[in-house]
């Protein structure tokens, strides 16, 4: 793993901090570590380390860093088209330097039906792209790569966010998903409507997460209809920095009040069932915090909607079809 350290470091010395707070995802906390004492030592600064969980770039830290008094905040890890967020954050890269040649040719076989390639992947294997383009055209694939936008870059995706790779549905027959992460390939999956092929780099596997997906998106829209019937609605504003859809959030209760339901915002920092239980007189819940909480279908013990489903749900109330709903460039 390589962490961008030349960025921290040069920002250490445009800014001159006393004082800088680092967040990473937990697998890199170890790296990140190393990195805090190094700083302290060579430059002076003092280092403070988020333990919290950090699940994407809208995870960001700036109030907390603020509030600590640090003058940065390094969010590392997630790799953006935007590099600065807040009044204090700046985005750092990593790079996951494993070599994808092995799993492509454990692909092969599995990916001959298709004349027409899209590639996407995660932060960390973005600069893995162009050798995978190169060596897929090699063995006789028609290869596109979709144009990044707005936080995304040429290729990238995000759990919420599929823009490249959905833009290119049209002119492909299959996506190719670079990385180990069954969370993302089959969120491609559902987004772009295609069948999607995670390759696994480190097992060397080449999974068709196709099949997974169709089975979450029937969950999906269980949860739709298990909701369909409800009459007192929680809806549910996440606290986390760049998960505060707050207006989101109010235009959904207001929706919710024409459609003559009781309505309760509640606000949530980690959404779990166990703080959701204690809501006894509420049928069913929205949550505007992170699609991925509803769509993943950790079990919750009442119905948990995400933006997507909500709005399929009003189709619904609508005598419309709920139409194919996740199937979009981005869930929020
Ligand atoms: S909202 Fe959820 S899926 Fe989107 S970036 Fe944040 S953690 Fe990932």
């Amino acid at each position: 793993v390589r962490i961008d350290e030349n960025k921290i470091i040069s920002e250490i010395k445009q800014v001159k901090p006393a004082a800088i707070l680092l967040s990473c995802p937990d697998g890199y906390l170890p790296q990140v570590q190393q990195l805090a004492s190094k700083i302290e030592k060579e430059y002076n600064v003092r280092t403070i380390i988020s333990a919290d969980p950090t699940y994407g770039c809208c995870d960001i830290m700036d109030d907390d860093a603020s509030r600590l008094g640090t003058d940065l905040a390094f969010h590392i890890g997630h790799n953006s088209a935007i590099k600065r967020i807040g009044k204090r954050t700046v985005l750092i890269d990593i790079y996951e330097d494993v070599d994808f040649t092995k799993v492509i040719k454990e692909s092969l076989s599995s990916l001959k039906k298709y004349n027409r390639l899209g590639i996407c992947t995660i932060s960390q294997y973005l600069h893995q792209l162009g050798k995978t383009k190169k060596t897929l055209e090699e063995a006789g694939f028609k290869i596109c790569i979709g144009e990044g936008q707005e936080r995304l870059l040429d290729g990238q995706i995000m759990g919420c966010r599929f823009g490249p790779a959905f833009n290119i549905r049209d002119k492909i027959d299959a996506l190719v998903f670079l990385g180990q992460s069954r969370f993302h390939a089959i969120g491609v999956a559902l987004s772009t409507g295609r069948p999607t092929i995670m390759l696994d780099p480190y097992l060397t596997i080449a999974e068709d997460v196709t099949p997974l997906a169709e089975k979450w998106l029937k969950r999906s829209i269980l949860q739709l209809y298990n909701a369909r019937d409800a009459e007192r609605f929680g809806v549910i504003i996440g606290l986390r920095e760049g998960q505060n859809l707050f207006k989101r959030a109010m235009q959904i209760r207001s929706k919710l009040l024409e459609y003559g339901k009781v309505v309760q915002p509640i606000t949530l920092r980690e959404i779990t069932d166990e703080r959701l239980v204690i809501f006894k007189n509420i049928d069913a819940f929205i949550q505007t915090a992170c699609p991925r909480i509803s769509i993943d279908g950790e079990t919750f013990s009442k119905p948990i909607l995400s933006i997507p489903q909500i709005e399929a749900l009003f189709n619904i109330w609508d005598g419309k079809e709920p139409e194919v709903f996740l199937e979009k460039p981005l869930w929020l």
